[in-house]
């Protein structure tokens, strides 16, 4: 069983709506706190709200926030709920298509109400797939984000794994001069890191200039939008490398575990490097998910030696110089990102131990 969130855009809900869910999510996050400190949680059901206040609020959220709560307070130790968005089983909250456009229902302080949803086209395949009973519907929360309003639908589903012995094999190095390059066999498939590289100097450059004028908030747009870009990318990164996987009958995706790299690295740009290990990461991410979801195996490698180790086995560091790779004792010469994609598939330091999937 797999599953997803499907985060969907409430499409222009009115001032009067917005102000309700605002004081949803308010009335919510103080009786989770009031919660807390209830000595009957263990046993509280939805009548506890009365309890609380007088005021209407819906048994769905009050049920839903009652097992958040029970489950916080048992793994984490929850304090204080600085916010807890309404959240919604899956008999209380539904999913409609009306006319080819989108809507969700759900109850709110005084009625149940539907709302129209922004639908993207992956969401909409989704969507469709719930809707034919290709996947089941869990809980679903209720939040806001920078201003607008959006539900989280969990979705599960079943996925069937692909499999052979031996299984056909690609493997993924990730860097820089390459963001990607993912190879089956000697097949490879490659992604440039000059357009990604060009387009974070000019963020930089754009943000310096502005660092010397103090515009705090211009700094910060600027960072947010650097980042969503960066999503993007990798979005698209990640969709192609899975498809060129499902294509030539792939059974098993690898790739590195960075994780004690991205640790170690000291240096004088570090704040870069970080930036560009956290997209590395978030890169491995996506392509983790979009892979599960296809049916796809993940494993990750130990990245010991991926880049210096030549076919023969021959291991030196003299035999990787920038994109070239070549054996000091074979002679044998290749794209450096192609021979480390190659011996990641292998996996010729074995697979990880820290990061299992
Ligand atoms: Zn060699």
């Amino acid at each position: 069983m797999q599953t997803i969130t499907l985060k969907l855009e409430l499409r222009k809900p009115t001032k009067e709506k917005v102000s309700m869910f605002q004081k949803m999510t308010k009335v919510n996050t103080a009786f989770s706190n009031w919660l807390l400190d209830f000595e009957g949680l263990q046993t509280a059901t939805s009548k506890v709200f009365h309890l609380y206040s007088d005021e209407p609020f819906p048994s769905a959220i009050v049920n839903q926030t009652i097992r958040t709560v029970k489950s916080k307070k048992k793994n984490q130790k929850a304090k204080v709920f600085r916010r807890l968005w309404c959240g919604f089983n899956n008999q209380n909250f539904r999913v409609e298509k009306e006319n080819g456009l989108y809507k969700v229902s759900f109850p709110t302080l005084n009625k149940r109400i539907g709302v129209p949803v922004v639908c993207k086209e992956h969401q909409q395949r989704w969507l469709d797939r719930l809707l034919s009973g290709g996947a089941k519907q869990g809980a679903t929360e209720l939040y806001e984000k920078r201003g607008r309003w959006f539900v989280a639908v969990t979705l599960s589903f079943e996925v069937k794994q692909k499999q052979a012995d031996p299984p056909k094999i690609m493997g993924i190095d990730i860097g820089l001069r390459q963001l990607a390059v993912a190879s089956i066999g000697t097949t490879s498939l490659f992604f440039s890191g000059n357009e990604m590289a060009y387009r974070r100097r000019r963020f930089a450059a754009r943000r310096r200039k502005l660092g010397n004028a103090k515009k705090l908030d211009a700094i910060r747009k600027s960072k947010n939008k650097e980042s969503e870009w960066m999503k993007n990318t990798n979005h698209k990164i990640s969709r192609q490398i899975v498809d060129f996987a499902l294509e030539n009958g792939v059974h098993l995706i690898r790739m590195e575990d960075l994780t004690g790299i991205r640790h170690s690295r000291k240096s004088k740009k570090e704040a870069g490097r970080n930036l560009h290990s956290w997209s590395h990461y978030q890169l491995q991410q996506f392509i983790e998910y979009k892979a599960k979801i296809a049916g796809l195996l993940v494993q990750y490698v130990d990245p010991k030696y991926t880049s210096m180790t030549c076919k023969c086995g021959h291991t030196d560091k003299h035999n990787r110089n920038k994109d070239s790779f070549l054996c000091v004792k074979c002679g044998y010469l290749s794209h450096a990102d192609v021979n480390a994609s190659i011996n990641i598939a292998k996996a010729i330091s074995g697979l990880s131990t820290t990061k299992i999937v």
